[in-house]
């Protein structure tokens, strides 16, 4: 199985930009009504162990929040590669790097730019990760922060995020040519306008490439449904 793991793809985005290989045979929004804020580790928690992992998180040290194995439903798959996934394994280093460069660009001392082409690199790093990986394990977990990174600064710019949008397609499409094997494309959230920026929404994304018949799932159902596929 292969999980797509990417943050702040929006449902309405997805449609709007017309990504078919997103979409796939099957997709919706999730249902996140059960969780007061939109927030990124303790939604990726959530989905990687089946419950509302919301009050268990504090906010002050939410990214540093690591769940064990045993945890989650990679222990129903032999072998497994979860590549920066929040909660799990992220790359805490590259995350910390893009979130200084945010603060800073806030205090005027960097450009989008410059925050942007960290971001960009970031993602580089990890498409190299994914495809090295794919093929060699049960599951394999690939996480991606472009929507969400490149959203929070741009989401206003609309040029801009049909790059990130045709990004994240070309992506799902190479990945789709690679195997015959499941494919679940997730993200925690989606993301709305403010101004030029760009906030969590509710509107998060969930496709399969074969049919599964759900409507509106909750991201805390995705632990059944992929312990039924493992
Ligand atoms: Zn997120």
């Amino acid at each position: 199985m292969i999980i797509l793991a990417l943050d702040a793809l929006d449902a309405k985005m997805v449609e709007k930009y017309g990504c078919r290989n997103l979409m796939q045979v099957e997709y919706g929004q999730t249902d996140l009504s059960e969780f007061e804020l939109e927030r990124t580790v303790v939604l990726w928690a959530s989905f990687l162990t089946g419950k509302n992992m919301e009050a268990e998180i504090p906010i002050k040290t939410q990214w540093e929040f690591t769940l064990k194995p045993e945890e989650t439903f990679l222990k129903f798959f032999e072998t497994y590669k979860a590549l920066d996934v929040p909660a799990f394994s992220l790359k805490q280093e590259n995350h910390k790097e893009e979130r200084t460069l945010l603060k800073r660009y806030f205090d005027e001392e960097v450009s989008v730019e410059e925050y942007d082409e960290v971001v960009w690199r970031n993602h580089e790093e990890n498409k190299r990760d994914l495809f090295n990986a794919l093929g060699r394990f049960d599951l394999v977990m690939g996480y991606f922060n472009l929507a969400d990174a490149i959203g929070h600064l741009s989401f206003g710019i609309p040029a801009k995020m049909e790059t990130v949008y045709r990004e994240l397609e070309e992506l799902a499409g190479e990945v789709k040519a690679s195997t015959e094997d499941v494919v679940l494309i997730i993200s925690d959230h989606g993301m709305k306008p403010v101004g030029r920026y760009g906030d969590h929404s509710k509107n998060g994304f969930y496709s399969f490439n074969r049919r599964m018949g759900l409507n509106l799932p909750r991201i805390t159902e995705f632990f059944e449904i992929i312990r039924g596929l493992a």
